[in-house]
């Protein structure tokens, strides 16, 4: 059951990438276990599946510890700062940075672990009220402020597009988050790569794609609806 919605992902991963004449290798599928068990997790790394999402600290801090293999974890929900030490050695990106004080805490904790953080900027990119993430207007300032710390990493940018219907009506969303990307790449800022465009979750990630996404955040069409009542 799980491997195989997990192959029909990445078949329509495929497929996505055939219509955009990308290749299927330009996009990287994390497969988001927030709220399901190590033992989904523990299937799905024997097919080869290494990339996982996680939204909360302490579950992904769990999970870390129990895993019988490792596996590379992504911190994909909000990040409080006093939490930022329990991950910042144990995760490969953090996709949820949106703000030049959470960033200072990473640098903090990442200078103590003598790591360097690979990070994302989160973008509100709808400019919904309910949304974590910068304003559009607010990114160039803040990539620039977060560039000039040493142990943070800028790789790219990532969004939650609205929930909708019809993933067509995200299709705009994308397209003006990889233009962002692109500008912002274009200025060559030292310790800023942008190589890494983080949108597409499972009700649009096809579109995602279609739009230069280079990595997609599938929860529910690998592992089914989440109960969080748990
Ligand atoms: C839960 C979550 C996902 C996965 O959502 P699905 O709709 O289940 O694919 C992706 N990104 C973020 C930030 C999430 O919180």
């Amino acid at each position: 059951m799980l491997e195989e919605n997990l192959r029909k992902v990445q078949e329509n991963i495929r497929k996505a990438c055939e219509r955009a004449g990308r290749k299927p290798e330009e996009v990287t599928l994390v497969a988001v276990s927030k709220t399901k068990p190590l033992s989904d997790i523990e299937i799905l790394r024997k097919t080869g599946q290494m990339e996982y999402g996680e939204n909360y600290v302490q579950e992904l801090c769990d999970k870390y510890e129990k895993i019988s293999e490792p596996v590379h974890w992504h911190m994909i929900g909000h990040l409080q700062t006093n939490k930022v030490k329990y991950i910042i050695d144990k995760v490969e990106l953090i996709h949820s940075v949106d703000s030049v004080h959470l960033a200072r805490q990473i640098e903090k904790e990442a200078a103590k672990k003598n790591v360097e953080a690979q990070i994302l900027v989160q973008v509100n990119v709808a400019g919904e009220d309910t949304k974590f993430g910068v304003d559009t207007g607010m990114i160039h300032n803040l990539v620039k402020e977060i560039s000039t710390l040493p142990h943070v990493h800028i790789r790219g940018l990532m969004t939650s597009a609205p929930f909708v219907e019809d993933p067509e009506e995200n299709r705009c969303y994308f397209r003006k988050l990889h233009k962002l990307l692109v500008d912002i790449r274009e200025k060559n800022i030292d310790n800023v790569s942008m190589d890494i465009l983080s949108m597409g979750m499972t009700n649009d990630y096809e579109v995602a794609i279609e739009e230069g996404a280079t990595m997609v955040r599938v929860g529910t069409g690998i592992f089914g609806a989440r109960n969080y009542n748990k």
